[in-house]
């Protein structure tokens, strides 16, 4: 075991957060009290990490050396989610690496779109598996002691990695690095923040980190990016980030204010609160659901290659494109329609803390000049309390209370959900504001959209 500073500030400023992991085991995780980063302390030598992840990692979760077609069937699912949200900024003939490729399926899916899709992996038998069957390049080996080509690659992908590393800094200096010049990083990972699991659940022996969005983006901003955007998933649960290759010197911004955001979070997450809140019984329903899918699909498909290109294909290419067939899924269509009648039930019940959400994701990006306006307001009526907040429907309204509220040196930030996105874009276009940037709320997920993917007028 060995102590270390944080991973951001570099000092050891700590407040101790919890003694014992998600099994009860000894865990020591701390919080630095200068930026908020939780973390580790004392933790694993990096020899022991290595030991446990090359040989047993993958069967502790999974129980198998070589993807199931259960698995399979899931990771297509999760992998075309995957390249779904990248969709934007991905382009045939692109060169790409996935940092983590498991059994290869984002790496897959990027051949399926046309780039040069290839991964790097430390688990023999995963890696392996991705380079016979599925016929990628793979390397094998960790992100801290790989030797990646330089200045080679468009894109490079890592989901749920970073939270693993040893030195997620230096991992990514390493990827700015081998990264092309305006080459994309897109990372992911649990957010530090959520509360879609118990809170005796949240502190996993493998994850040396817990980040949130601020020091997420602190992190990849120090190691030389630039964020071009920063989401949240529909229940809260992990943190997307993607940023761009500069070549800025990276410094630290003030974070002290952001250990109050996750302290708050941190002892704000009751056994009780959970209980009373939709994840449980909505984590239970989506199980159900995809068990029964991933059994039915499986069924009726003998080869692994085949079952995950059909699938990727099912999310990824054009109705027109694709040669499915259908029948097989009626009667998951049947058992999906119960458990969807189920699931709908709490998604009612989401609506109503709907905006205690939104309340906090605004507290946490607003400062002196901003104003919010939360476009469509029914549901979020007691947002109309929290200072600099405006409602707004999408109609007539909007253009006059923009009208009302612009002067200079106000950044008007609109909030909207995707469904109303294209009732406002108008509206926008035609209001002349010099700063605008939209956030796009989905169920409780926040897409902030900076200027780099700018809906509004140029600047
Ligand atoms: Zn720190």
């Amino acid at each position: 075991m060995e102590f270390i500073p944080c991973e951001i500030c570099g000092v050891t400023d700590e407040r101790e957060l919890s003694t014992r992991d998600r099994d009860g085991e000894y865990l020591r995780t701390v919080i630095c009290k200068r930026c908020g980063l939780v973390y580790t302390n004392p933790r694993p030598e990096i020899s022991e990490l290595r030991e446990y992840y090359e040989h047993s990692y993958r069967l502790d979760y999974k129980g198998v050396r070589q993807p199931k077609k259960k698995h399979i069937v899931r990771a297509a699912k999760v992998a075309a989610e995957r390249l779904q949200e990248i969709r934007g900024y991905i382009f045939q003939g692109m060169k790409s690496l996935d940092i983590g490729s498991g059994g290869g399926e984002v790496a897959y899916a990027m051949q399926l779109m046309g780039l040069e899709g290839s991964g790097l992996e430390p688990n023999e038998g995963y890696a392996d598996y991705a380079r016979n069957v599925l016929r990628l390049p793979i390397y094998s080996g960790c992100i801290e002691n790989a030797s990646l080509p330089q200045v080679s690659y468009d894109i490079i992908t890592m989901y749920h990695v970073i939270e693993h590393l040893h030195g997620p800094l230096k991992a990514l200096r390493s990827l700015h690095s081998s990264l092309k010049t305006d080459g994309l990083f897109v990372v992911e990972c649990p957010n530090a923040e959520s509360r879609c699991q118990a809170p005796s659940h949240r502190l996993h022996r493998a994850h040396l980190y817990n980040f949130n969005m601020t020091t997420l983006q602190a992190l990849g901003e120090i190691a030389g990016f630039h964020t071009v955007r920063m989401s949240l998933s529909s229940d809260g649960g992990n943190i997307t980030a993607i940023f761009r290759k500069t070549y800025s010197a990276g410094v630290l911004p003030d974070l002290t204010h952001n250990y109050q955001v996750v302290m708050k979070a941190w002892e704000g997450h009751s056994k009780m609160g959970y209980y009373l809140s939709k994840h449980p019984y909505r984590r239970f329903t989506a199980k159900a659901l995809r068990i029964m899918k991933e059994g039915i699909v499986a069924l009726f498909t003998r080869k692994g290659e085949t079952l995950l290109r059909k699938n990727l294909e099912k999310h990824l290419l054009p109705p027109s494109t694709q040669k499915q067939r259908r029948w097989s899924y009626g009667l998951a269509g049947t058992f999906a329609g119960i458990a969807l009648f189920i699931s709908s039930l709490w998604s009612i019940s989401s609506l109503m803390d709907h905006s205690e959400e939104i309340r906090t994701f605004i507290e946490r990006h607003q400062d002196g000049n901003d104003v919010f306006i939360v476009v469509h307001g029914n549901s979020l009526k007691g947002l109309s309390q929290v200072p600099g907040v405006v409602l707004s429907q999408h109609k007539k309204e909007l253009k006059t209370t923009i009208a009302g509220i612009m002067r200079p040196n106000v950044d008007i930030h609109l909030l909207v959900e995707d469904d109303h996105l294209h009732h406002i874009k108008e509206t926008i276009e035609t209001a002349s504001l010099k700063t605008m940037k939209i956030i796009s709320v989905r169920g409780n997920a926040y897409h902030f959209l900076t200027t780099e993917t700018h809906y509004g007028p140029k600047l």
